[in-house]
């Protein structure tokens, strides 16, 4: 199934990164995608589709890492 993209570039590439880490990337209406991981653990994120600043991106990032297993891929 294609997934819609991010309309912010920054953001895009974090959901294209889950992808290629086997994340399932859902979503993508007006609100919110949905980023779940592969793990046992079902670790989930949301990503805002309008992200509510400059900092979103890092600070979705540093979400990852540290309530995921993001850095465990
Ligand atoms: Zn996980």
């Amino acid at each position: 199934m294609l997934r819609k993209r991010h309309r912010v570039k920054e953001l895009e590439a974090v959901l294209k990164q889950a992808e290629g880490k086997g994340w399932i990337v859902t979503g993508g209406g007006d609100r919110y995608f949905k980023m779940k991981c592969p793990c046992p653990r079902k670790c989930m994120k949301m990503v805002n589709c309008t992200p509510s600043g400059a900092n979103y991106t890092r600070n979705l990032i540093d979400q990852l890492g540290r309530a995921t297993c993001w850095k465990e891929a």
